[in-house]
């Protein structure tokens, strides 16, 4: 956060236009100044001769000159979307200003745990041994229970990446229903809920909300996780589709926790597609493994340029790509995600680029592909903001949604998801492509699917 916004703003904005502002209204002005002069690298000068000129506040009174200079900013912070309507304020999320947090723990390019925390039920575990093995430095601490270490903790955001594990046993969340987002269509899927928490740090991430201990949960009782799933199976009578991934990078620690091995060994036989998801290349384990056909290992995509800004700790493209390609020599289905996609200068060129590499390295069809525009709980932003200050995302043209969550507006959804299936169409006419959390407004331009039973049927069919 620049400090002169602090001192100066206010002063500067009442002299120029001869009135008082609340101090809700200056909260707004100050926030629009903010993110205007940190997506456009312009100076507060520059916005207020801006406003000189293109506000006419000086032609209003009382508090209609402060909407009309508001409305002057919210045009120019979001130029796209003011060109195209009219933007309702209430659809504007301007939340108080944060100063980055000092000290802040992030990703480092190798995962090298310090502490490796065990609950007393887990002792003797094959995962303490293996991480002891590749860690002989680590420090190993026993403790009651993860939810009485988290009562006596106390957690600082800034601590959020401090590389500890933790080794449980899990009792409740064995799987579930992914909840999607409200008035959006779900796509069916369901959430093995191996473990929470990941060694990469991707500024967008959900998790970093959700948290509230540092480090990274890794459940040691996968037979109990093996015996909810026979008594879930007995009830479902439809194939399904489930994975890992949603909490968790489904291979960033595999060759730590061998997961993959013990799933593929378990799903093989199961009338279920099991998806391991990923922004890593960790895949020996993988390689080690006789194919299944209703195991389907997928990487999330992004172009370099988005890998380097946002993911960090995170493979590099070429690298995922890399993986895929021996992952599809090896005889198993992959798949892809383009998600979050990331709307910002010259977008069009960088993922169309992305959907050209992707053509280059492996071979359609795969299982299937998503596509998802950046979106998240508008709680997440003030965190994004006080951990990655130089991240330019959540000063996008993002808007409160139906679902109250920051998304771009329909009109740019639409683009993105027209253009970038079309570049897929060109080389692969065949594998299924979906969308993540989206409404059926903008399913309607994907094809006739209009309910989760649809989507559902759609992904599995054409995976025989
Ligand atoms: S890889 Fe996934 S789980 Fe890990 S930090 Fe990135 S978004 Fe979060």
């Amino acid at each position: 956060m620049k400090n002169y916004i602090d001192k100066t703003l206010k002063k500067e904005i009442e002299t120029v236009f001869a009135f008082q502002l609340n101090q809700n209204q200056y909260q707004d002005i100050k926030r629009l100044v903010f993110e205007i002069s940190h997506r456009q690298n312009i100076s507060t000068l520059k916005i207020i001769n801006y406003l000189k000129i293109n506000s006419k506040a000086d032609k209003q009174t009382g508090r209609n000159k402060f909407f009309a200079l508001k409305d002057s900013l919210v045009k120019l912070r979001f130029p796209l979307t003011s060109a195209h309507k009219n933007i309702d304020r209430k659809n504007i999320f301007l939340n108080k200003l944060q100063a980055p947090l000092k000290n802040n723990w992030t990703a480092q390019d190798a995962f090298r745990p310090t502490t490796l925390f065990f609950e007393k039920k887990t002792k003797g575990s094959y995962l303490i041994n293996n991480f002891q093995k590749h860690f002989p430095n680590l420090k190993i601490k026993q403790i009651s229970s993860l939810k009485n270490y988290i009562k006596g903790d106390k957690f600082k955001l800034s601590e959020l990446k401090k590389p500890f594990i933790f080794i449980v046993e899990e009792n409740h969340d064995f799987l579930k229903p992914c909840p999607c987002t409200r008035e959006h269509l779900n796509c069916g899927y369901w959430i093995f809920n191996l473990g929470f928490g990941c060694p990469f740090d991707c500024s967008y991430c959900y998790l970093q909300q959700y948290t509230n201990s540092a480090g990274i949960i890794l459940p040691a009782n996968l037979d109990d996780f093996f015996y909810q799933f026979d008594k879930f199976e007995k009830k479902i009578n439809r194939p399904i589709r489930i994975g890992t991934g949603e909490f968790c990078d489904s291979l960033a620690l595999d060759h730590l926790t061998d997961y993959s091995a013990k799933l593929i060994s378990y799903f093989r036989n199961k009338a279920v597609f099991f998806e391991l998801k990923t922004k890593s290349n960790k895949i020996d384990n993988i390689l080690s493994q006789k194919a299944a056909s209703n195991i389907i290992i997928s990487w999330s995509l992004n172009p370099q340029k988005i890998i380097d800004s946002e993911e960090r700790g995170a493979s590099g493209l070429k690298e995922r790509l890399k993986a895929a390609k021996k992952i599809q020599k090896s005889g198993f289905k992959i798949a892809f995600h383009f998600d979050p996609i990331i709307y910002y200068k010259n977008w069009e060129k960088y993922y169309k680029n992305l959907v050209h590499q992707l053509y280059a390295e492996v071979k359609p069809p795969f299982a299937w592909i998503s596509l998802g525009t950046l979106r998240s709980n508008r709680q997440l932003k003030p965190i994004v903001e006080q951990r990655f200050p130089k991240s330019n995302i959540f000063y996008g043209e993002l808007f409160i949604g139906e679902d109250k969550k920051l998304r771009y507006p329909k009109f740019l959804r639409r683009i993105i998801y027209q253009k970038i299936n079309g570049w897929i169409k060109k080389f692969d006419q065949k594998t299924p492509v979906y969308l993540c959390m989206e409404d059926k407004d903008i399913w309607k331009d994907m094809g006739n699917l209009k309910t989760r039973k649809d989507i559902e049927t759609y992904l599995i069919k054409n995976n025989p």
